[in-house]
């Protein structure tokens, strides 16, 4: 197509309409490592290729839209955890992210154990081989039927979240004659700097039982008066996508003062503590995410601290990243179809996919970069959002991004750091069809969630 037949819109140093911008790479072509899967590159012929794919055939053999994801940089993060934490600690990674058997296979290859919220999930878990003892149940509204499935199957750890919650577990745990491992998810009344529906530990909200006030306090009495339940620790998680460590300094602070008072009217050492996930990842270049040794120190350093301040043998840590593992390494793979300039405002690039299988530009405000995949261009740079097919104005993948002005229908366009809440979070508004994931690693692709079709939407509709 023509560069007049959608000429660009406002360019890098003209006066631009209201907005947050990354500003442009010098280079469009450009990839960063930081926001990219590790075998991300782009090739000499100007594609992106990944794990040795070329997107062009990825996009040919699978189709568009599509998650793509890279085996080996999924690995390399679960032991890079792995061996930030070492043998005195736990890495859970948090199903919810993103929940496959192939994955839950790849954690256990790499010796991570699995945070389950839901039987759906628990069910993933234990289909694709994950050692029950290996996996720990969340939620705030766990049912009964959920609750006996996990004590049932054994799972290592229930974190209870209230009052009935905990009163629940010791019910099916009675009935079933277990003694099930428990913790205690605590809020520690931290506010996490982060948006206000991924913060879940500032007190006005559903999650866990409040330190302030001896909420806490007061589930620790009863669970230790329960002969069904073993208390093993003190469980917080204050939120998600967090760079600053002072939140998590706060909350461990919080919950060894908790272990202290628990020993001193109880005359018991609580042997685990969990910091929870929340690990913030780089969406676009502006953002400057921890390692995880940098991370597993400084957790690692105030908990010790505070021990032995207290007089507290240090207790087994154990956190749960869930985005910070898989984040990074997927991208979704679109092809633009439509390309409309707004005269003095913006490009709108139209893509096959949109709010259905990224739903947290419009439901966190959240930032994505991208970049055109199927080839390089020497292009201007121009202003574009990157919107989806769906009946809503708010169905926007990448608010502002500056993408080449040849950009045409056609062009493959690609995400990145779509790995985590993304095909977690998918739908099927409009009744689109959720995209599959394709694995890739060393040359070789395959799909390890398939693509939906029209039948699977039609078997659910028996009417
Ligand atoms: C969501 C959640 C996590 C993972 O959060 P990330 O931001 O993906 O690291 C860990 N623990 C609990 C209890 C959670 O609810």
């Amino acid at each position: 197509m023509s560069r007049s037949a959608h000429p660009a819109g406002p360019r890098h140093g003209d006066v631009l309409p209201e907005g947050h911008y990354t500003p442009p790479p010098s280079d469009l072509n450009s990839l960063d490592p930081r926001v990219w899967a590790q075998t991300v590159e782009r090739t000499a012929e100007g594609a992106l290729s990944v794990g040795g794919m070329d997107v062009r055939r990825l996009a040919e053999e699978f189709g568009t839209p599509a998650y793509v994801m890279d085996e080996n940089d999924f690995r390399a993060r679960c032991r890079a955890w792995r061996e930030a934490f070492g043998p005195d600690a736990d890495v859970f990674y948090a199903g919810k992210a993103f929940l496959s058997r192939a994955v839950v296979r790849w954690l256990h290859e790499e010796g991570l154990n699995l945070d389950v919220c839901s039987g759906g999930e628990l069910a993933t878990a234990l289909a694709a081989g994950m050692p029950p003892e290996r996996i720990a149940l969340h939620g705030n509204n766990k049912s009964m039927d959920e609750i006996t499935r996990a004590v049932e199957a054994g799972v290592g750890r229930i974190v209870v979240d209230s009052f009935q919650d905990l009163a629940r577990v010791a019910h099916v745990a009675r009935r079933l004659g277990r003694r099930q491992p428990v913790q205690i998810r605590v809020t520690v009344g931290v506010e996490a700097h982060t948006h206000e529906f991924i913060a879940t530990a500032h007190e006005d909200q559903k999650f866990g039982l409040a330190l302030a006030g001896g909420q806490a306090a007061e589930a620790v009495r009863r669970v230790l008066g329960l002969e069904s339940l073993e208390l093993t620790g003190i469980h917080s998680h204050i939120g998600s996508q967090i760079f600053d460590m002072a939140g998590f300094e706060v909350s461990a602070r919080r919950v060894v003062g908790l272990l202290t008072e628990v020993r001193d009217e109880h005359g018991v050492e609580l042997p685990e503590i969990d910091l929870g996930g929340g690990l913030g990842i780089a969406y676009t270049s502006e953002d400057d995410p921890r390692e995880p040794h940098e991370i597993a120190k400084a957790l690692g350093d105030i908990v010790t601290r505070e021990c032995e301040a207290a007089g507290l043998a240090v207790p087994r840590l154990s956190v749960e990243p869930g985005r910070a593992i898989v984040g990074p390494t997927a991208f979704t793979l679109y092809e633009v179809g439509t390309v409309k300039e707004l005269e003095g405002l913006r490009t709108y690039v139209s893509v096959d996919g949109g709010m259905s299988d990224n739903i947290r530009t419009a439901l966190y405000d959240a930032e994505y970069s991208v970049t055109l995949a199927s080839r390089a261009s020497e292009a201007e740079p121009m202003l574009s959002r990157v919107v989806g097919k769906h009946c809503e104005s708010g169905d926007i993948v990448v608010r502002d991004a500056f993408l080449p002005a040849d950009l045409a229908p056609g062009d493959l366009l690609a995400v990145p750091a779509t790995g985590a809440y993304c095909r977690s979070m998918a739908s099927n508004y409009n009744h689109a069809l959720r995209p599959p994931v394709i694995a890739v690693r060393d040359g070789e692709a395959r799909t390890i969630v398939r693509r939906e079709t029209e039948e699977d939407l039609l078997r659910l509709d028996v009417g």
